[in-house]
């Protein structure tokens, strides 16, 4: 199977933030479950070879895990400096 490239997660990530399935806010970093399956961002599963996988825990206890390439990328697309759209600032 062909890894996904980075655009299409990058995809996928934008369309999770704007469904409320991501959270543009920052979570606890706690130890990733490795047997907690998909990856929260571009939901491949995470195998357990990959020793680099992060895990985020909510105030409402909802667990998300992520690849680390995929944190990487969540975390730009959740900067609202990372899109070209200018909304209107109320600051
Ligand atoms: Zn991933």
């Amino acid at each position: 199977m062909e890894q996904s490239s980075e655009e299409s997660i990058r995809d996928l990530i934008r369309k999770r933030l704007a469904s409320g399935q991501l959270r543009s806010t920052d979570g606890m970093i706690v130890n990733a479950r490795i047997d907690n399956g998909a990856c929260s961002a571009c939901e491949l599963e995470i195998e357990h070879g990959e020793s680099a996988t992060l895990g985020y825990l909510y105030r409402d206890s909802v667990y998300h895990g992520f690849h680390a390439r995929c944190v990487v990328l969540w975390e730009e697309e959740r900067r609202p400096g990372s899109s070209c759209h200018a909304d209107h600032a109320n600051q």
